[in-house]
């Protein structure tokens, strides 16, 4: 069935809360569009979500009327420029409610941001012997920078195991921490299981023992409150382009202590203080970590997303996911052959699953010849892959804009793709 206003409408009324999914999805012009002569389904936003028209806007404002280098003009341009950088960067701080402003650098999303810890904290602190704790059920985004340096330092990586829900076993974690533990690394929330993992637990674990925590948050603030002071993490990090924001876009938070401490990621412009050829002295922060020129345009576009977000009613858009999320997890469960992977308690956002003897490749080319965009692949993660015994699994994974009407879709889909192999 096409998803027409009129039954969105009704849909939301059932979910028994406010949220008026029709006028959303007006907010993405880019929904509104067929796909193979059906209309958009879009169920990728794991990977990446769509980006409404204030967004937009602010883009094309900033590059029709304030498009300039930021920081190092004096003419009125670049002093607009960077005052619109900077106010986003105060955006952000508000969104994750940071203590200063100078503890959120920009970076252009989460892998950029590990990176900057790995190299700043990581290369100072890890010596021979140290040990660097991260989950069964990280991206490769959170894996390789740290076995990149295990391999640097002679140091070595230990990980969480998680059981067969895709829940991490938080006592077999506290067991691997020890005086050699030099950062924990884990995930918000997984964006191959969909697992809300207790960051506030594990923060709370490995500070008993001094160490600092680094939470990969891409898969996070897009779809939960975060606040950074609340959960105590060291380091977080958001990739705007998962946030309704354009790619190029993101940050790594910091607490301004330890990014003090830090040595800087890339050496450039902006982020020194002086610089002869016999020793530079570097710039205080956050433009000790941003190097050259920044993504301006995004991170404006940043700020935009978070004060689109801002406008929304939070709380009803996670009420109104999470119903998405039970309601398709219910319909693809009852489809025999079909097997979700990842079960945990604690959900969102994105929904993993196989179909008995069908490559995900080929459920996600049926699919799209359906109109209906998921991912399917290692997601990568390819340790969880190997975990659940599975090569690859497809993934729908949900945003606020998304209607019970599309899983509908989505679910007829699955039973053709049963048809056509059977
Ligand atoms: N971590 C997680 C959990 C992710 O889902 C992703 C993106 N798939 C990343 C890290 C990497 O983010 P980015 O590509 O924006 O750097």
């Amino acid at each position: 069935m096409i998803a027409t206003e009129k039954t969105i409408q009704t849909d939301t009324q059932s979910t028994g809360n406010a949220w008026d999914v029709v006028r959303i999805r007006r907010d993405f012009p880019v929904l509104a569009q067929t796909v193979n002569s059906k209309p958009l389904v879009y169920l990728d936003n794991a990977a990446s979500s769509q980006v409404p028209q204030v967004v937009i806007d602010r883009g094309s404002r900033y590059l029709r009327e304030e498009h300039s280098n930021i920081h190092r003009g004096v003419h009125y341009l670049s002093q607009r420029a960077t005052t619109a950088y900077e106010g986003a960067r105060e955006k952000v701080r508000r969104f994750i409610n940071a203590r200063e402003a100078r503890e959120c650098i920009f970076v252009r999303g989460s892998t950029e941001g590990i990176n900057l810890v790995m190299h700043g904290y990581g290369r100072k602190s890890v010596g021979v012997g140290d040990e660097i704790v991260i989950s069964a059920m990280e991206h490769h985004a959170n894996i390789v920078p740290w076995q990149m340096l295990c391999e640097e330092k002679g140091a070595k990586l230990r990980v969480i195991p998680m059981n067969d829900d895709g829940e991490l076993l938080l006592d077999e974690y506290e067991a691997l921490l020890n005086e050699r533990t030099k950062i924990v690394g884990v995930m918000h929330v997984s964006n191959a299981l969909g697992t809300i993992n207790p960051i506030k637990e594990i923060v709370a674990r490995a500070h008993k023992q001094g160490v600092p925590v680094l939470v990969d948050g891409a898969q996070g603030a897009p779809h939960l409150k975060v606040d950074v002071q609340d959960l105590d993490c060291d380091f977080y990090t958001i990739s705007g382009h998962k946030m309704f924001a354009p790619t190029g876009s993101g940050v790594v938070y910091g607490k301004a202590e330890l990014l003090e401490r830090m040595q800087p990621f890339m050496g450039g412009g902006d982020m020194i203080r002086t610089v002869t050829f016999e020793q530079t002295t570097y710039a205080g922060l956050p433009n000790k970590f941003e190097a050259g020129t920044p993504a301006i345009a995004s991170q404006i576009g940043l700020g935009a997303a978070i004060d689109y977000l801002n406008s929304l009613d939070r709380a009803a858009a996670h009420r109104y996911e999470q119903e998405l999320l039970a309601y398709a997890t219910a319909k693809l469960s009852a489809i025999e052959g079909v097997r979700i992977i990842g079960t945990a308690r604690e959900k969102t956002g994105s929904l993993s699953f196989v179909i008995e003897d069908v490559h995900p490749h080929d459920v996600g080319t049926i699919l799209d010849q359906e109109g209906i965009a998921i991912r399917a692949g290692h997601h990568c993660a390819q340790p969880t892959m190997k975990r659940f015994n599975v090569p690859a699994t497809a993934r729908a994974s949900f945003a606020f804009y998304n209607t019970k009407e599309e899983v509908d879709r989505l679910v007829a889909a699955v039973q053709k793709v049963i048809e056509v192999f059977s």
